[in-house]
């Protein structure tokens, strides 16, 4: 199991199954350096998986708390992961601004509005069918266009650390159903995006959680972790856990995924720094 940080981990403050303690003592046995807390953070609209924002203060002090008991074992960090929207940061300056986060997780969730509301394109197939039709007439180009058009912005984030799982919009592309990523007009869009990302310094996360969905790949494609690494934009391992066992889900894949694409190092947080960590598949 390569040793290196946990940093994307849902609990029961958000729609994950398990409380933080647990992830830390899974954390633990298997031996990794870190685990972060990275709920996904109160939103200014109604959502059934992120943190309410008056659990805010308990999750800041539980994440707190943990992190004196564990002192000396395992580094326990606070995050969060951000829905990224135009015009969000506002919002999150106001209500994050009185805690001490470690890191924050840039993660676009949403493209646009549909019937008054932020359109979850991930929420599942039928709805991102729905919003592809009713939005953009069928047209996936320019949804995708519009999609990593919002992941540069956040990129430009200045609070962001990391990007969360940068090519979601493929998701439900199950079978090339709506695009082929061999597509040039997709290519560029992703180079565009890895070009913008580079000059921005963000860690772009190597997410293994899409080997758990329809489309199984993860997030993102080896053939864009193989740009970063030619990019030089440093790259993170994320199980994006909703359970304590998911803590390092495949990270030993990841991690091979990741030296197969060019990597020779994953980037974490140890001892409050961004740390550097030799890539070993089976150390
Ligand atoms: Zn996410
Ligand atoms: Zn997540």
């Amino acid at each position: 199991m390569p040793r290196v940080p946990s940093l994307h981990t849902h609990s029961r403050y958000c729609d994950g199954a398990g409380d933080i303690q647990d992830y830390v003592a899974a954390a633990m046995a298997a031996g990794l350096p870190a685990l972060g807390a990275s709920s996904h953070a109160p939103v200014p609209w109604a959502t059934d998986y992120a943190m309410p924002l008056d659990r805010l203060p308990a999750y800041a002090a539980e994440v707190q708390r943990l992190r004196g008991v564990y002192a000396g074992r395992i580094d326990v960090y606070l995050g969060l992961e951000l829905d990224y929207r135009p015009g969000v940061m506002a919002f999150y300056r106001d209500v994050l601004a009185p805690y001490p986060f470690d890191y924050l997780i840039g993660s676009v969730h949403y493209v646009g509005e549909l019937d008054d509301r932020p359109w979850a394109f991930e929420a599942s197939p039928g709805v991102f069918a729905d919003g592809l039709a009713r939005l953009y007439g069928g047209f996936t180009r320019r949804l995708v266009a519009d999609y990593y058009a919002l992941v540069r912005e956040a990129a430009q984030v200045p609070e962001v650390n990391i990007l969360g799982h940068i090519d979601r919009i493929k998701m439900y592309n199950v079978g090339d159903r709506y695009f082929s990523e061999d597509a040039a007009w997709y290519r560029d869009a992703v180079e565009e995006t890895l070009v913008a990302i580079a000059a921005s310094g963000k860690i772009v996360e190597l997410n293994t959680s899409g080997w758990r969905k329809a489309n199984p790949s993860p997030f993102p494609s080896p053939w864009i972790a193989r740009r970063c690494a030619e990019l030089g934009i440093p790259m993170c391992l994320s199980g994006d856990s909703h359970t304590p066992q998911q803590v390092a889900y495949r990270f030993r894949e990841g991690a091979a995924l990741l030296r197969d694409a060019g990597h020779r190092e994953v980037v974490g947080l140890v001892g409050g720094q961004w740390t550097p960590l030799e890539l070993k598949v089976d150390g």
